[in-house]
């Protein structure tokens, strides 16, 4: 059960809560930096398990499945740096505007999320302070200090997506997802639909907009960086081995997209 409001709600992650950042290769030469905002799916002890079933807690509406795998190997084979948030995003969307009614969903696809109704404005900020902010901030740095030390900078958000949302099936194997660059997604789009054994998605299973997203349109729009997001369909990379398959083809695909953008001297 939700413990919130047992002890003092503007308090968060405690000693038993590790930070909400996870990143790797930080030092990594690659042009590309990935962003996972869906990576994890811990919750903050003192919020219980938001009145959810334990396998409610292990799917969909809960992270990014199989997202991690993915990004933790692609960034080591384009040494890459990947910056990732740890926490549900039942706890708090990472990538919706923090002023939106799904940044703290009390309805995720047909499940409710009890320990999010009626939500005390201290409780709330909480996890914007904790978790939001913080993860958030850091992108925000590592953009900075790349672009000062004239480091090349090609933002890729990673997700995935459920294979059937609300009794819809969804075909798409990987959909590329983006709004206002026009340099890097029909690039991307390119190769993937050049892989023969992919139904690749044009903004879909669903477009960037900046009412539902928050790092494409913030770290990527507004600094001016090319960007996009990458949604893999879920069942493919349910296991280790999938998602060793699909690093090791977005590791080829984007080292074909980092020679054509030197080619075009765009990065
Ligand atoms: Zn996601």
């Amino acid at each position: 059960m939700a413990l919130e409001g047992a002890g003092d709600p503007s308090l968060l992650l405690g000693k038993g809560d590790v930070p909400p950042i996870h990143e790797d290769n930080a030092a990594g030469r690659s042009p590309f930096l990935l962003t996972s905002d869906h990576y994890g799916r811990l919750i903050p002890r003192v919020l219980g398990d938001l009145g959810l079933a334990a396998d409610e807690l292990t799917r969909h509406i809960a992270w990014d499945v199989g997202i991690a795998g993915v990004a933790d190997a692609l960034s080591k084979q384009l040494d890459a740096h990947l910056i990732a948030q740890r926490y549900s995003r039942l706890v708090i969307d990472c990538n919706r505007p923090p002023d939106a009614p799904s940044s703290i969903p009390r309805l995720s696809e047909a499940t409710t999320i009890s320990g999010n109704a009626g939500l005390a404005g201290e409780a709330a900020a909480a996890r914007r302070r904790e978790i939001f902010e913080p993860y958030h901030r850091r992108i925000t740095e590592v953009i900075d200090r790349r672009l000062r030390d004239g480091v090349p900078t090609v933002l890729v958000s990673l997700h995935s997506f459920t294979p059937v949302y609300a009794g819809v099936a969804r075909p798409w194997h990987i959909g590329t997802l983006y709004h206002r660059d026009t340099r890097l997604p029909p690039l991307l789009l390119k190769l993937l639909r050049a892989e023969a054994d992919l139904l690749a998605g044009d903004n879909e299973p669903y477009a960037v907009s900046d009412d539902t997203d928050y790092t494409i349109p913030v770290h990527g729009e507004a600094r001016g960086l090319m960007n996009s997001g990458i949604e893999i369909r879920q069942d493919l990379i349910a296991d280790q081995a999938g998602q060793q398959q699909w690093a090791d083809r977005l590791a080829r695909i984007f080292g074909e997209i980092e020679t054509a953008l030197r080619a075009q001297r765009l990065i």
